[in-house]
């Protein structure tokens, strides 16, 4: 139980890789703030599964387009567990497109939902973390934070947003016993991943399933990473053995990268 005592706030954790590390966290002891679209009731399932770990589960309802909403989400963990000491941005959303073609209000959306949320959350919980001497900031970045594909220009340009934030805190935090990390998944199978098969087929004139392969042949394993495996490596870097890792990105991809 090496995060017994600690509360984490995860966005994004109803589902996916957020909803992975939600269970990694509460099953290392820490109590969990959960968030994601709707409400409580429409989330029961996912909250449900983390409390059975025996920890404190909350669940806030932030619109990660909403930064009063993102600030008010780390106020409530604060007043309602006396602490935040892990901060995970982990939601995001994609949309697929060729630059010239790409909507506008996806443009804003993508860079609002996985750049400028971290920024507001990260804004809100340093005072905090800052004062109890103790955090851990942990983005939820990609392979794409460090490469390119076609047809992703918002998500790229947010995930490689998101990685030089995380190196920026990293420094401004160092001497205050707060580390900030990125972890870079490949490709897992997740809705986000099971939603990009089907315009895939379709921007490049080719069957679902051969759309699966495609988006496995950038992974050398040529397997999906797993949710479990993400949540065991952002539990790590929870931990106070990773005090003294900080501004790092750790790569977690089945190899993409290093290619
Ligand atoms: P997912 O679609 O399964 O889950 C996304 C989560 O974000 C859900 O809980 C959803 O409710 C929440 N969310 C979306 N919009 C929101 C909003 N406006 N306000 C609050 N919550 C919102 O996605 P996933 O695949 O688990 O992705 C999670 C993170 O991991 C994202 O940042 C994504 O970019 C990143 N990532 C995913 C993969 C992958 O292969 N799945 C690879 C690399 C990085």
């Amino acid at each position: 139980m090496q995060l017994k005592g600690k509360t984490a706030v995860v966005t994004g954790s109803t589902s996916g890789i957020g909803l992975g590390i939600a269970h990694a966290l509460a099953e290392a002891g820490a109590n969990v703030v959960m968030n994601g679209l709707g409400d409580e009731k429409d989330n029961a399932e996912p909250i449900r599964a983390v409390a059975a770990h025996g920890t404190r589960v909350a669940f806030h309802d932030a619109d990660m387009l909403r930064h009063n909403q993102i600030a008010d989400m780390v106020a409530a963990a604060e007043r309602n567990f006396g602490r935040l000491d892990i901060l995970v941005n982990n939601a995001g959303i994609q949309h697929v497109s060729p630059v010239e073609e790409f909507p506008i209000e996806k443009w804003d959306a993508v860079i609002a939902i996985n750049l400028s949320a971290p920024f507001h959350a990260i804004r809100a919980a340093v005072p905090g973390m800052k004062a109890r001497r103790h955090g851990r900031i942990i983005n939820i970045c990609s392979a794409h934070s460090l490469t390119a594909s076609p047809n992703k220009s918002a998500y790229i340009a947010a995930k490689h947003g998101l990685a030089g934030l995380t190196k920026t805190v990293a420094l401004e935090l160092a001497e205050h016993g707060v580390t900030s990390n990125a972890i870079s998944p490949g490709f897992v199978w997740t809705p986000l991943v099971e939603r990009q098969i089907p315009d895939l087929a379709r921007t490049q004139g080719i069957s679902e399933a051969e759309a699966r392969e495609q988006i496995l042949s950038r992974q050398p394993t040529r397997e999906f990473v797993t949710v479990e495996q993400v949540g065991a490596l952002a539990a790590f870097l929870a931990s106070d053995a990773a005090a003294s890792i900080t501004g790092a990105n750790y790569s977690i991809d089945g190899g993409w990268t290093a290619q």
